[in-house]
């Protein structure tokens, strides 16, 4: 197993601890969210399923609804997986290669599992299905 060479004072352990903390909060924020937005949702798709031979606009604007009431479930597991990697201290470590992800692209990106450079190659693999 490839481990991460961390070569890091004191002082930055403590600075990348303190955002990991600071993109819990986050997390569990826009889990908060997403999941309010998905119930509104959810209660105003609720019957779609049930005529699958009518494609009126009704169903089509259903089909929306139904793709982000799937974007969000996905959101929410994303954001599960990430707070318990935080909990299991795996968070920040790339699932790929084990490197560390850079402390910036966990900010920007808080349900990142990859570092830049893995993420790249398996956006590259799903873009050539
Ligand atoms: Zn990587």
């Amino acid at each position: 197993m490839l481990m991460p060479t961390v070569s890091k004072s004191a002082g930055q352990r403590k600075l990348r601890q303190q955002v990991v903390e600071e993109i819990r909060a986050k997390l569990l924020k826009d889990r908060a969210e997403l999941a309010n937005g998905r119930g509104g949702i959810m209660d105003a798709g609720g019957d779609f399923g049930k005529d699958l031979g009518d494609h009126s606009v009704v169903s089509l604007s259903q089909d929306l609804l139904f793709q982000k009431a799937q974007t969000a479930t996905e959101q929410i597991r994303a954001i599960d997986e990430t707070i318990a990697r935080i909990d299991d201290g795996t968070f920040g470590i790339c699932a790929e290669c084990g490197g560390p992800i850079p402390v910036k692209r966990l900010q920007a990106v808080r349900t990142a599992q990859c570092c830049c450079e893995c993420q790249g190659r398996r956006e590259g693999l799903a873009r050539r299905r």
